[in-house]
C-alpha cells in the first residue's frame, strides 16, 4: 500500500473528522483519471481573470463511502472537496445498465444488438445496497453489446462526476463555505415576509439551488473546449460524442439530471419553503433545465435549438427509470399545477437576489451574478 503524501494525510484526517469516511486508498484506475482531470479544473480555475481575490487552496479527492454523493468543507485556510468512491460505481453501473438496454437511448450505437437485462428493484443509492440487490451478491457490471453504447456509458459516468464536482466546488468558490462557516446570516433577517417553514434551510436551499445551477454552466466549459478540439480525440466513438455541441449538452443534462434523481422523486407535492436543506429533487431537475437556455448563451449556441431538445432529454431520463425499474412514474409531477404552481424556484430566486447575494459579496472569489 502506498504512503499518503501530506495533502492526502491532511484530506484523510479531514474526512475522518467529519465522520465522512476516509481517504480512498490504492484507486482504481478510473479513480485515478478522475482525479487527474478534477485536479486539472482547479488548476484552470486558478487561472480564471474573473477571480476577485487569490485563488484559494483547494484540495480534492476521493473518499471511501458507500453513499453516492460529495461534499465541501474548511479547515483553516484550506478548502476540502470529498467525492464518495461508490459514487463512481453506482452511476457507471447505471449508465451501463441503461446502454444495455435495447429500448433505451436508442440513437446511439446499435440498439438491436442489446438483450433487456434483470429489472431493479429502484436506482441504488448505496453500493451495499447495490451489490446484494442488482447483482445478488456477486458484483460483475452488466456491459453494452455495442461498443459505441459501452463509450457513452462512460461519456455519461464522467459528465454527471464532473456536475459532482462542480457542484462543490461552487460552494467554495462563489462564498458559500465562508458564510456559513462564519456562523450567522442564515436563517437570518431574510428581507421579505413569505411564510417559510425553516428559515436556515431556505437559506441552504438557496444556496443549494445556485450551486446546482452554475455547476451545469461551469461542468460545459471543459465540454464545449473538447467539442472545439475533436479532431484530436483518439477513441473514434468519443471523438463523435463531441461533434454536436447541442447533443454534448443535452448528454451533460441527462447525466446531471440522473445524478439527481439517485436521490428518489421526492415530495414534489410539498410547496412549502424551507422543509429541507436541499431542494425537492423534481424541482431541482426543474430548474437545472431551465439553466440549459442561458448555458447555450454563455456558448453562443441557439438558446430555441437548445430548448427544444430540453423535453426530449427529460422524457428520455424518465423512460429509462421505468424501463430498469419496471416502477412507473408519478406523471403528476410534471403537471404544470405542481410546477407553475410551486412557489420555491421563484421564491429561491427572491431570496438570492434580495438576501443572499449581499451576504455572500464578503466572501465570493468570483464575481457574483447579478
Ligand atoms: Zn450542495
Amino acid at each position: 500500500m502506498e504512503e499518503l503524501n501530506e495533502e492526502e494525510d491532511w484530506f484523510d484526517q479531514f474526512v475522518r473528522y467529519s465522520r465522512r469516511g476516509f481517504i480512498t486508498k490504492d484507486k482504481s484506475p478510473e479513480l485515478s483519471n478522475l482525479k487527474k482531470r478534477f485536479d486539472w479544473f482547479l488548476r484552470v480555475h486558478s487561472q480564471d481573470p474573473a477571480l476577485i481575490k487569490p485563488y484559494p487552496h483547494i484540495i480534492f479527492n476521493f473518499m471511501d463511502s458507500e453513499n453516492i454523493g460529495g461534499f465541501t468543507g474548511k479547515e483553516g485556510d484550506t478548502y476540502y472537496i470529498a467525492i464518495s468512491d461508490a459514487t463512481e460505481l453506482i452511476l457507471k453501473d447505471l449508465f451501463l445498465r441503461m446502454l444495455s438496454h435495447p429500448n433505451i437511448l436508442t440513437k446511439i450505437g446499435d440498439p438491436t444488438k442489446e438483450h433487456f437485462s434483470q429489472p431493479i428493484p429502484d436506482y441504488f443509492f448505496n453500493i451495499r445496497q447495490m451489490v446484494e440487490s442488482g447483482h445478488k451478491g456477486n458484483y460483475s457490471l452488466v456491459k453494452p453489446k455495442d461498443v459505441a453504447r459501452e463509450q457513452y456509458a462512460y461519456h455519461l459516468t464522467y459528465l454527471a462526476l464532473d456536475y459532482l464536482f462542480f457542484h462543490e466546488l461552487s460552494h467554495i468558490l462563489f462564498g458559500h463555505i465562508d458564510l456559513l462557516k462564519s456562523g450567522k446570516g442564515l436563517g437570518e433577517d431574510i428581507p421579505y415576509h413569505t411564510d417559510i417553514v425553516d428559515r436556515r434551510n431556505f437559506d441552504m436551499q438557496t444556496l443549494e439551488m445556485d450551486a446546482d445551477c452554475s455547476a451545469i454552466g461551469r461542468a460545459s466549459e471543459p465540454l464545449m473546449d473538447a467539442h472545439k478540439k475533436r479532431d484530436t480525440i483518439e477513441s473514434p466513438h468519443h471523438r463523435n460524442f463531441y461533434n454536436d455541441p447541442y447533443n454534448l449538452l443535452s448528454d451533460l443534462l441527462f447525466a446531471a439530471y440522473n445524478v439527481i434523481r439517485l436521490y428518489g422523486e421526492g415530495n414534489f407535492r410539498d410547496l412549502s419553503l424551507g422543509s429541507a436543506t436541499h431542494p425537492e429533487p423534481r424541482i431541482r431537475q426543474m430548474m437545472l433545465s431551465w439553466t440549459m437556455g442561458p448555458v447555450a448563451d454563455q456558448h453562443n449556441l441557439d438558446r430555441g435549438k437548445m430548448n427544444s431538445m430540453l423535453v426530449p432529454t427529460i422524457i428520455e431520463s424518465e423512460r429509462a427509470y421505468t424501463a430498469l425499474t419496471g416502477n412507473q412514474i408519478d406523471r403528476e409531477s410534471f403537471n404544470p399545477k405542481y410546477i407553475d404552481s410551486n412557489p420555491l424556484p421563484r421564491e429561491l430566486r427572491n431570496n438570492w437576489t434580495l438576501n443572499i447575494r449581499e451576504k455572500l459579496l464578503p466572501y465570493t472569489y468570483k464575481k457574483l451574478a447579478s
